[in-house]
């Protein structure tokens, strides 16, 4: 029996893990579920998955769902400690990482340090702190799995030997697909005006709001272009990314001899967490079968980088290296945050990473603290630019 933690148990992630999860009694048990402060989701969530731990943001959040449970035998924690605690606890296998953001930073390098095999969603933890993060995992002995549903496609698609080097295994290049989000038709022009409620109206995935509005601004690939360089140890030019808006070839790998090798499947979550959850064995995921028929056809274009300028900025931070991915990470976090609480318009969000990336001391992303110092110090900044935009 596996024991598997879930931070981010009440996400859109997290709800597709307990699924996967529970169509297989037999293999794995849910140790911890963990929210920050959907307290009544998490007790909902506990009761049916009756995990030993659960873990909400404060003492007072703690509290209400310590009486919600009453009874149950579950142990309530609160806080980062809490979080860390059941990410590297002894008896947990594995743990699935779907925070949100730079918060899940913390407890995902903590079941890293404790050697777990960790499935990882929260891409703004890698894109933070990458050398670091990789690094932990090489010391630690942990098995670093994604389940973002293009690097988990280019793992699936990659040789099991492609640690040994991308060319030295034959690869030429990966190629990340992108949906394009709602917003790949609709003109500059009209971007100034869109709606949050527009901008999270994915038209393939359902998702958290951070990332809908990061998939609409096209972030969201950016993101994942600094994601696979550290994943699969490519530079950034070895990642070209294909706006592909069906969304069913995940990614594809392009090999010397003109290969290319492509994962497909419908747009659902559980594929990639099955995958990972079983890896290397294939479980049921409750994903219905692929219908080419129906399909009928695909599209590729080239990402238009003059509409989505957070591409471009998040390829050049990837370029520049050190505290860049960092700085544009935080910087982001910030303006989506404005964007959702109508402070600021959609195309102020890439004027906002813009001016912090422009701001921002870059350094070398050597330790944790410089990793967390540039978070700190670009969230003031995008903070400031946020209220002077509003
Ligand atoms: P979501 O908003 O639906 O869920 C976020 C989860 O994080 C919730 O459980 C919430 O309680 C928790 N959380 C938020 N802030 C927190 C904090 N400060 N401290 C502790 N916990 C906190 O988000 P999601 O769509 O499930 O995405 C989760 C992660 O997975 C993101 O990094 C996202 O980029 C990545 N991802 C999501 C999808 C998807 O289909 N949703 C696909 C690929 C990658
Ligand atoms: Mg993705």
């Amino acid at each position: 029996m596996q024991q598997i933690t879930v931070l981010g148990a009440t996400g859109s992630i997290g709800s597709s893990t307990l699924d996967v999860i529970a169509r297989h009694p037999n293999e794995y048990e849910v140790f911890a579920l963990t929210a920050h402060s959907r307290v009544n989701e998490l007790a909902q969530l506990c009761r049916r998955h009756r995990p030993r731990y659960a873990v909400v943001g404060t003492a007072v959040d703690a509290r209400k769902l310590q009486r919600l449970l009453n009874g149950q035998g579950c142990e309530v924690l609160y806080g980062e400690q809490g979080l860390n605690q059941v990410a590297s606890a002894s008896e947990v296998d594995t743990v699935t990482a779907a925070i949100v953001g730079a918060a899940g930073l913390a407890p995902t390098l903590a079941a890293i340090r404790a050697g777990k095999k960790v499935l990882l969603a929260n891409k703004e933890a890698l894109v933070m702190s990458g050398a670091l993060f990789m690094q932990a995992v090489q010391e630690h002995g942990a098995t670093l799995l994604p389940i973002d549903s293009e690097h988990n496609a280019i793992f699936q698609c990659l040789p099991c030997n492609y640690q040994e080097g991308l060319p030295q295994t034959g690869v030429r290049r990966l190629l990340l697909t992108a949906s394009g989000g709602p917003f790949r038709e609709t003109t500059l022009s009209e971007l100034a005006q869109v709606t949050p409620e527009q901008a999270c109206a994915h038209p393939n995935w359902s998702m958290g709001q951070k990332i809908s509005v990061d998939s609409a601004t096209m972030m969201n690939k950016g993101l994942e272009l600094i994601e696979a360089c550290w994943l699969f140890a490519a530079s950034p030019g070895q990642v070209d990314v294909v706006v592909h808006p069906q969304s069913i070839i995940h990614s594809l790998v392009d090999y010397v001899d003109g290969s290319v090798l492509a994962q497909l499947g419908n747009p659902d979550m559980r594929t990639p967490i099955a995958h990972a959850l079983a890896w290397p064995a294939r479980i049921d995921s409750g994903v219905q079968p692929l219908d080419l028929y129906q399909l009928a056809r695909m599209d590729f274009f080239e990402p238009d980088l003059e509409k989505f300028v957070c591409l471009r900025l998040a390829r050049e931070a990837a370029e520049q290296g050190g505290t860049a991915p960092a700085v544009l990470n935080a910087a982001n976090e910030v303006a989506v945050a404005g964007f959702l609480g109508g402070q600021a318009g959609f195309l102020q969000i890439a004027q906002i990473v813009q001016r912090t990336l422009e701001q921002a001391d870059i350094c070398a992303a050597d330790s944790l603290d410089c990793v967390l110092d540039a978070d700190r110090q670009a969230r003031e900044i995008a903070s400031q630019w946020l209220a002077r935009m509003s």
